[in-house]
């Protein structure tokens, strides 16, 4: 049995495109996929970006004031809630009384006026063939602004929010064959992009080709979330989604 640094191919890349060109390996795995599933914070945009620091910081404020706590005390809970439910909503939900659409429509609500879009994404998403979904934890809502912020919004065929998920997070199978379910997906003919590792379990056990994208520099992120780049479930990691996409187009035009 292979090691698990084995058996994932690492293209960190991000400035250099010709070590993102298409090899066999690439071209190979990816022949056979007809949906593209991507995850939506911290995927479709840079970890670096503000825009999750901008939401992470509206939890926060929620909880302070949900339950009169003062910041840090609100922010540790925040995290705590998060890596032991999936989301900070989820621990709300299973020990407060939350207000679901109060709390999503408050975290939700950031400026996204300097969010710079993203051409070469855009391209790359629509060179891409065969269907494209959004899987996240977060909203619809959120998802479509922040799409349309990005230039690509209607690279998309669906999303398939928190809500749509009846509340429960990644990385839950149930959300998985929810989704799978509802937009008809066929997982051994899919790929999965996610920031998170632990949400790349379930696909990869389903038969999903599995891409964990990884921060280019410095980025805000616990720990623990970095963690698992070289766990077997992981069968290629980027920091670069569209340099990464574009090698996986470029390979099935390669004969
Ligand atoms: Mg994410």
């Amino acid at each position: 049995m292979a090691s698990p640094a084995a058996s994932t191919d690492v293209l960190l890349a991000s400035t250099a495109p010709r070590a993102l060109a298409p090899g066999p390996l690439i071209h190979e795995r990816f022949a056979d996929v007809d949906t593209w599933v991507f995850d939506l914070d911290n995927t479709l945009y840079p970890a670096g970006s503000s825009i999750w620091p901008s939401i992470d910081a509206r939890i926060t404020l929620y909880l302070a004031t949900l339950l009169g706590l003062d910041g840090q005390s609100a922010r540790g809970l925040q995290k705590y809630y998060y890596r032991r439910y999936g989301t900070t909503l989820r621990g709300l939900m299973e020990e407060h009384a939350v207000k679901v659409d109060e709390f999503l429509e408050f975290v939700h609500d950031i400026d996204r006026t300097s969010i710079p879009s993203n051409p070469d994404l855009k391209q790359a998403l629509a060179l891409l063939p065969g269907r494209k979904l959004i899987l996240t934890n977060g909203s619809r809502e959120h998802a479509l602004r922040t799409t349309e912020r990005l230039g690509f919004h209607d690279a998309f065929e669906d999303i398939f929010d928190i809500v749509a998920a009846e509340l429960v997070p990644k990385p839950e199978a149930s959300v998985y064959e929810s989704f799978f379910k509802k937009h008809s997906v066929d997982p051994k003919r899919a790929a999965m992009f996610e920031d998170l590792a632990r949400n790349l379990v379930i696909p990869h056990q389903r038969g999903m080709r599995t891409v964990l994208i990884v921060p280019e520099g410095s980025d805000h992120r616990e720990p623990w979330e970095a963690e698992g780049v070289t766990e077997p479930y992981v069968d290629f990691v980027t920091d670069n989604l569209a340099g990464f996409l574009q090698g996986v187009v470029m390979g099935r035009l390669t004969p």
